[in-house]
């Protein structure tokens, strides 16, 4: 039986992308062969990857100036690529601190050249993003980077911010096509797969070509940007199957009316979430009411001891995975694109009950 997976990553997928994967699994369109056991470089796999990359170009409206690269290492790869790629070790390089991931992104970045942090959220304990008016690139920086969703504070920009000619570098991880975004005001998006994607062991780069190029002396050439364009991000042997399930994971959302129709879909989920916990009396959610998360919405109970009955009872409930982040405790529901309302619904009706039993 499915449940509802509220995990914040490796995260759900639409049931009938897996379906579709079960399908077609032990003979991949009359190969006789599954879509793991065909060669990378044969046209039928090669066919599989330019449509994934077409059906993302169109969903994302990504103009023509911009590469889609399908790596690998993750995004918390891309934290050491991005500045090798970008900048020298006399660079200047702009960083917001918002929380857990973008302190991680500064820390990395820090050993490849020289970091300015031009706004840190730590004065509301990492519950708010800087005001647009305030935030601003500084004189000469290579780059500009921010992390537009805090995966684990639950905390999200609702603007994108302005930083003239300094190309902006987004690590949209836990927030890539949950709405659409204008692609042109960035230099580089980058993102895990394995949230709003498909599977782990996949990362997507979205980057302008004039930023592709420039990579530093010494960099190993699976990332180097120019290097892994040139060669359509077959460089080496790509990860097949992830590239693959992305694929069928981005005509699901064709068929969802894009971003257009996600991103309203995405906006109720969480109104109903955040509504439920206002109203409660009994749940809490830390963030800033305009910096809200719409992909992980972290929330307390009165009682930390009611923490481990909450997140047991609403997995035998077939809610799993409801357990906060290890560093912050409390809880957490990550609601990305194949969580269908449905799913909320049920756990808003199990929260209502649990405060009835509990509070
Ligand atoms: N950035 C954000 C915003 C994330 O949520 C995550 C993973 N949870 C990462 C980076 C790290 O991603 P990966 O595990 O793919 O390296």
């Amino acid at each position: 039986m499915r449940v509802f997976n509220f995990a914040a990553g490796p995260a759900t997928l639409p049931l009938e992308v897996l379906e579709q994967v079960r399908d077609e699994l032990t003979d991949w369109h009359g190969s006789g062969m599954s879509v793991m056991e065909v060669s990378h470089r044969g046209k039928p796999f090669v066919a599989v990857a330019d449509q994934a990359e077409a059906d993302l170009r169109e969903l994302m409206a990504i103009p023509s100036g911009y590469r889609v690269l399908f790596l690998q290492g993750g995004a918390s790869g891309q934290f050491s690529a991005i500045p090798q790629n970008l900048a020298h070790a006399d660079s200047q390089v702009d960083y917001v601190n918002t929380g857990n991931w973008s302190k991680k992104a500064i820390e990395e970045a820090r050993r490849y050249c020289k970091v300015n942090v031009v706004a840190d959220e730590a004065a509301s304990n990492y519950s708010t993003v800087p005001q647009a008016s305030a935030l601003r690139a500084s004189a000469g920086a290579t780059y500009f980077h921010y992390t537009p969703n805090e995966t684990i504070g639950g905390v999200e920009f609702g603007y994108v911010p302005e930083v003239g000619q300094v190309p902006l570098v987004a690590d949209m991880s836990s927030t890539i096509l949950s709405r659409p975004v204008d692609i042109s005001r960035f230099g580089l998006i980058y993102a895990g797969a394995q949230k709003n994607i498909g599977p782990s062991g996949l990362c997507l780069v979205i980057v302008r070509e004039d930023l592709t190029g420039k990579a530093r002396d010494g960099v190993p050439s699976i990332w180097d940007y120019a290097a892994m364009a040139k060669e359509r991000s077959m460089l080496n042997t790509p990860p097949t199957f992830g590239i693959y399930v992305a694929g069928l994971f981005f005509q699901w959302l064709k068929r969802q009316g894009g971003l257009a129709g996600i991103g309203e879909r995405t906006r109720r989920k969480a109104a109903t979430l955040y509504r439920a916990i206002d109203e409660s009396g009994f749940y809490r959610n830390p963030v800033a009411h305009d910096c809200r998360s719409w992909m992980n919405i972290p929330f307390t109970v009165p009682n930390p001891e009611l923490e481990k009955p909450f997140v047991a009872e609403a997995a035998k409930a077939g809610l799993a995975n409801l357990e906060g982040h290890r560093s912050v405790g409390g809880m957490r529901a990550s609601i990305y694109n194949a969580m269908p309302q449905a799913g909320v619904d049920a756990l808003v009706t199990f929260m209502q009950d649990f405060q009835r039993r509990h509070g």
